[in-house]
């Protein structure tokens, strides 16, 4: 079972001088950056682009903090992580290096005039001067056309990064200054080696690598073992389809949303309990993860082996669902969960809409008897 579609949330990973040579997978375009580093003609303006979660603020952290490190140690890439520069960076409070991230839904005008203004005068502490820019494709348009200016105009000692997963949004103008450098899904390999080295069980490492898709921050998300048992309960149910009462899809969103809920029960200022709730976000995953268990019974049904899909658990579940209700009527159910997002727009109340989602689905294979 592979996880399609929707990552959780985007990279955030914090300013840290991480040596160029420790980040993982992405060999090609490390290369590209070590090489760059090493040239010491670092193009001054990047657009890093690819899926959300799989590196790309990492990377554009660890190229900044080797430009900007002034006691590298050559010949290698590498920030040397004790310098003022790199302190500077581990504390977040770089006098050289801004990072822009949006304020709400965009990132203003404001916020590129004030990282703009500084970039006139002598570096500080680094070697260099340098913006990233997170969620580029947020950029508002005025903030956009203001950061044109700088790069239109580029300082010698002056590098922008832009990461962003969807470059299609930004200027044509903006893409046009920037070198690009496209980052793709890390493979599960690189995925789980990187959990291991951040101390996950081998267990946990490899069924969060299998679902991520590629994606780092998917993975460990995954690693929470909260979100694995909410795998485990989706596989469960969707086993399950139709052989329960109608109540069954309503009980199962109950459950799923408590497990879910980061902010366990608690009880409210009239003393009632309150009800853990789904957002948004945890729907889509729900759904999501019930596409991947669907298609793995679709696969098993067409007799793909067991020790082909990547997650192996509820192999003998899905077989007998397949068995039970047929891959046309799979398929159906499969189209149904597509229906999602119509419904959430019909239905602005996620966890009715997720109720209703799979209630349908197990009418849907109820109806269908099989053999
Ligand atoms: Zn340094």
């Amino acid at each position: 079972m592979r996880l399609t579609g929707r990552a959780l949330g985007v990279d955030t990973a914090p300013m840290e001088p991480v040596p160029l040579s420790a980040l993982r997978g992405h060999r090609a375009q490390l290369a590209v950056l070590s090489r760059a580093v090493l040239a010491d003609g670092c193009a001054h303006a990047w657009l890093f682009s690819g899926p959300p979660g799989v590196g790309k603020t990492t990377a554009a952290s660890a190229l900044l903090g080797a430009l900007a490190c002034t006691n590298r140690p050559r010949p290698t890439a590498d920030a040397c992580g004790k310098c003022p520069s790199c302190s500077a960076l581990r504390r977040d409070e770089h006098p050289d290096v801004k990072v822009l991230r949006r304020d709400g839904q965009v990132i203003k005008i404001e916020q590129v005039r004030e990282a703009t203004a500084r970039l006139r005068y002598a570096p500080v502490v680094a070697r260099i001067k340098a913006v990233l820019i997170e969620d580029a494709e947020t950029l508002h348009e005025t903030a956009g056309n203001a950061l044109l200016k700088s790069l239109e105009e580029p300082a010698r000692d002056v590098v922008f990064v832009l990461v962003t997963s969807r470059p299609q949004l930004l200027l044509d103008t903006i893409r046009s200054r920037c070198q690009g450098l496209r980052f793709a899904e890390l493979p599960p390999d690189d995925v789980a080696a990187i959990l291991r080295a951040e101390g996950h069980t081998q267990d946990a490492a490899r069924i969060a690598a299998a679902l991520a898709q590629g994606s780092l921050h998917e993975a460990r998300t995954l690693c929470n073992p909260q979100r694995l048992q909410a795998v485990d309960d989706v596989a469960a149910f969707v086993a399950r389809l139709g052989l329960g009462p109608a109540t069954e899809a309503a009980l199962f969103v109950d459950r799923i949303a408590a497990s879910l809920d980061t902010g366990a029960e608690h009880g409210s200022d009239d003393g009632a309990v309150r009800r853990a709730d789904l957002t948004r976000p945890d729907v889509l995953w729900v759904v999501d993860v019930a596409r991947a268990v669907l298609r793995d019974a679709l696969l098993l049904d067409a007799g793909f082996a067991a020790d082909e899909l990547p997650y192996q658990r509820h192999v003998d579940a899905l077989r007998a669902l397949g068995q039970r209700v047929g891959a046309p009527a799979l398929a159906r159910v499969l189209d149904r969960c597509q229906e999602l997002d119509t419904r959430m727009v019909l239905n602005p109340n996620p966890r009715l809409a997720l109720a209703a989602l799979l209630t349908d689905a197990g009418v849907a294979v109820r109806n269908t008897v099989r053999r």
